[in-house]
Order: structure tokens, then sequence, then C-alpha cells
């Protein structure tokens, strides 16, 4: 396959998807691709009443085509079809989505969309396999619990990785019963569509997938408003998720998912393997220049491995070069935007002007389009904003203790608890501190996501509410009801 493309001829598809439909919208703002800053596209900011429609139209498809009542089989199959139409079209996907976001074009056909299929196949097996339990009552009564769906979901994705972000909300979604209206970042709408598109082709009722263009504080606040929308399932900033659960407070409660922001640790004993550990910080916080939400952007490294450490990471944080996301080799990535480029730049000023020392990168490239330098900073006091703030970037600290005690206390963070990275030998400190950590995922000697998607993802304290994949993920997307029957 060939995965270099001209981003001016690439024919983007434009508003919204409503009840199986491309649905025309005035464009209201400009879209400009981070590898180069030129103009790609206008996206519509979908108002109130187009969200109305969306969800509207969603609760009707539901009622009319069964999709909650039909045999549990018909959504497997019709999953697993459109998990196939996905691989298929991964060509189409992955240009869509490396035209305006950071993903390089060739990593989103032979990881980001085969990835998403995958996951989708995940969750269509839930559909008929998730049973209820039966309660231990008396004799004299039938007790069971039932789980049932939602009705619609309301979901809100980020731009940094949008296919998989889609997948890891509408698949369990859908699995479990329920219709969805997405609303994708306004940085990156396209891919999002053509999702939608094949699940219609893919057998899943028209209706059941919406896709509503637009930014937070129109369409996202209007949709999670919605009195139709019955759940919310959110990623995205901390801040972004204050604002939903006050939205939620004020317009009526209702459940929700927030797969929120991080800072994680990436803490270092003495006796781990230099070359291991160096390779999982570097892919800890290089890949998509550092801008996914797992990012281990706190280095905290026992003073006996610190310099072997400093001396491997920085020959590899000289290393990248960046190239625009439609080239045909993956190149380092651009940062998604000038106005995110120059808040990076901002903490790393900030990080420096505090005592901070800038070991390298510390600057923009030198060339057209966003792109930052993967940058390690050392000397940094705990109250540093460089190791406070999710920076989302290729910006990572470099802290160093003495004892496990002191080590633990620099890798807790006040606010966030998404993930923590654990590198030592010691089999008995890796079990002690796994307990310890404060974080929803601890990685042990190895940095990222597997392809193992029973294991649910989701942070603790302000880096988020409830889980996304995993079993947890399909049950989110479902209610309980307690049967009682005397017989
Ligand atoms: P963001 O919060 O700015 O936007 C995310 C989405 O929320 C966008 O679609 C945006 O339009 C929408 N939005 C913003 N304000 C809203 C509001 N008031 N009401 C409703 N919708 C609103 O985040 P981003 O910059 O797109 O993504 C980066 C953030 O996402 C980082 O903080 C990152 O850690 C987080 N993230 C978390 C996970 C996870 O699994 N925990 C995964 C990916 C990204």
């Amino acid at each position: 396959m060939t995965f270099a493309f001209d981003p001016l001829s690439l024919r983007l598809p434009a508003g919204h998807f409503i009840d199986g439909a491309h649905v025309a919208d005035t464009p209201r703002a400009e879209l400009r691709a981070p590898s180069t800053g030129q103009v790609i596209g206008q996206v519509p900011v979908a108002d109130a009443a187009m969200v109305d429609r969306a969800v509207t139209g969603a609760r009707r498809a539901l009622a009319a085509s069964g999709w909650a009542e039909l045999p549990p089989r018909h959504r497997l199959v019709a999953l697993h079809r459109w998990a196939e139409l996905i691989e298929a079209e991964a060509g189409t996907l992955a240009r869509l989505e490396a035209v305006c976001s950071s993903r390089p074009v060739a990593q989103a056909a032979t990881g980001d969309v085969p990835v998403t299929a995958e996951q989708i196949r995940f969750f269509a097996e839930f559909a008929d396999k998730e049973c209820g339990a039966l309660a231990p009552t008396g004799a004299g009564s039938l007790g069971f619990v039932a789980a049932e769906p939602y009705g619609v979901v309301g979901a809100i994705a980020p731009w940094n990785f949008p296919i998989s972000m889609a997948g890891w909300k509408l698949a369990p979604a859908l699995a479990a019963g329920n219709a969805v209206v997405l609303k994708p970042s306004e940085m990156t709408p396209f891919s999002a569509l053509c999702l939608a598109e094949l699940a219609v082709r893919a057998g899943i009722p028209a209706g059941l997938v919406n896709v509503v263009q637009g930014d937070g504080p129109l369409t996202g606040a209007a949709l999670v408003g919605h009195p139709g929308i019955d759940k919310v399932s959110f990623t995205g900033s901390t801040r972004a998720g204050a604002a939903i659960m006050e939205n939620i407070a004020r317009s009526g409660i209702k459940p929700m998912t927030l797969e929120l922001g991080g800072k994680s640790p990436m803490l270092v004993f003495d006796d781990a393997d230099p070359d291991l550990t160096a390779d999982c910080l570097e892919r800890g916080i290089l890949p998509n220049a550092g801008q996914f939400c797992v990012a281990g952007s706190r280095i905290i490294v026992q003073r006996g491995i610190a310099d072997a450490l400093a001396e491997r990471l920085a020959a590899r944080f000289a290393r990248p070069r960046p190239a625009p996301t439609w080239a045909e080799s993956p190149g380092f990535s651009p940062i998604i935007s000038e106005p995110q480029l120059r808040r990076i730049d901002g903490i790393v000023q900030a990080a420096r002007a505090q005592g901070g020392e800038i070991l390298c990168g510390g600057a923009r490239f030198d060339c057209e389009g966003s792109f930052y330098r993967p940058t390690l900073i050392g000397g940094v006091s705990a109250d540093n904003p460089a190791v406070t703030e999710e920076i989302f970037g290729p910006v990572a600290t470099f802290q160093t203790f003495d004892t496990e005690d002191e080590g633990m206390a620099l890798a807790r963070h006040p606010n966030y608890g998404l993930c923590a990275g654990l590198f030592t030998r010691d089999l008995s400190r890796a079990l002690r501190l796994t307990r310890r950590l404060e974080a929803g995922t601890v990685w042990v000697n190895r940095y990222g996501r597997s392809r193992d998607h029973i294991l649910p993802t989701g942070g603790w304290k302000a880096s988020g509410l409830g889980k996304d994949l995993g079993r947890e993920a399909f049950a989110a997307n479902r209610r309980t009801k307690s049967v009682l029957i005397d017989i």
C-alpha cells in the first residue's frame, strides 16, 4: 500500500451525519493542517437545533430498528461487518485522519485503523455473551438482575487519536444496544464521518451512529445538556470534563464516563535495565509528539542510574525528524495547532525561569508547520509548572531521588492519577509499589497499552471517572434492573 498523498487534492466529507445521511451546514471555522499550517477545509458548528435533530433522530431510529430488542446476535453480526469494512477502507480512513491531525498516515493505516477494527470485534462479542445475574433469594421468590441499554449516548472525543477514540465510544455503546450521537473534536472532524457511513453500509440501522461537528462551548454543551441524551461518554481535558459535570448537574442528572488528562510518572530504580528502560521512556513521551493522555511526562530516576539514562535519553531525543503527516514514512508528529505549540513553549520557558535546566530541545523545529523539539528538563522542583501541568507535547521532566519513599513522594501527583511506569528488576519492590501507586494503570518494565483490550483504561482522581475498554466499558453502557417475582 502507498501511504503518501496530496492533502489539497483529498476529497473531504462535509457537514454532519444524521439519520444515515450527510447533512449540509454552513461552514463556520477554518481548519488548518498542523504539518504545514495551510488551510485544508472548513467545518460547521452544529447549533442546538442541529444537535436536537441528531438526538431526536437517534431516539426514533433506536425505537424503529429494534436494535435493543432483536436477538443480540444481530448486533454482533453487524459490528463484525463494520469492522471488516473499516479494515477494507483503512487507506481512506487513514488519509482523512492524517490530513488535519498529528497522526502520520502510515501509522494510522497500519495501527490506529486495524486496532479500532479489532476493538469493535472485541466489544461485538459481549453483545450475546454478557449475562445478568440470578439473585440468591428465598425459595418463595425469583430475583434477578437484568442489564439494559441506556438509550442514546452522547459521546465527545478529543483530537489526539480521533479514530481510536471514536471507536472506544461507539463500539461498546452499540454492542450494548444503544444509539450514539458523537461529536469529534473540531480540529479532527473527518474520519468520524467515514466511520458513520461505513456503519450504515455494514447494516447498523441508519440513525444509530450520528456525527455532529462543532466546538465544545456550543455543540458539545448542547449535546451534554440535551434531555434526550441518556448517558454522556467524554474523553478530553480535565478542564472540559469539569465543565461537563457542571452542565450535567444544571441540566438534569445523568450518568457519565470521563476519561481526562494525566501527568504520569516513570519511576526508575537503580536495578532497572538501562537500555530497555530508555526505550520505554522514549516510547512514553515521543510518539505523537507526546500528545497522548498516558504520556510518561515525569521521569523520576534513582541516582545510581541517572547518568546512564540521561545520556541514553539525550541521544534518543536528538533523533526525531519532523515530517508532514501525509509523507510516505512516518516522521516526528506536529503539534496539533499553533496556539497549542505556543502553550507548550510557554510552559517550557516558565519552567526555565523557575530554575529548570533545558537538557535538550526547548524550542520549535526550524521548519514549516507546528513542530516542537523533544525536550528534557532537569533541575525542577515539585512546584515547577513543567512538573505540575499536563503539557501535552514532547516535553518530559527529569528528577532524581535516593530512597524508595523519596521516589514514591515524587511520583505522587496531587491531582492526576491516570498511569504510572515502574522500572525495577526486584519483583518484591514491583509488587509492593504497584499497590501504592495512585493510578488507574501501572505498567512495569514496559510502557504503553498492549492489544489486550480486556484491560480497562481510566484514571483516578482528576484523571477521570469510569473506564474505557475492558468488560467495564461494556457494562458502563448498560444500566441494571433488579427484578423480584413472588412465585
Ligand atoms: P479538550 O477537552 O479541549 O476537548 C475534547 C473534546 O471536548 C472536544 O471535542 C471539544 O470540542 C469538547 N469540549 C470542550 N469543552 C467542552 C464543553 N464545555 N462541553 C462539551 N464538550 C466540550 O481536549 P483535547 O485538547 O481535544 O484533548 C486533549 C486532552 O484529552 C488531554 O487532556 C488528554 O489527556 C485528554 N485525553 C484523555 C484520554 C484518556 O483516555 N484519559 C485519552 C485521550 C485524550
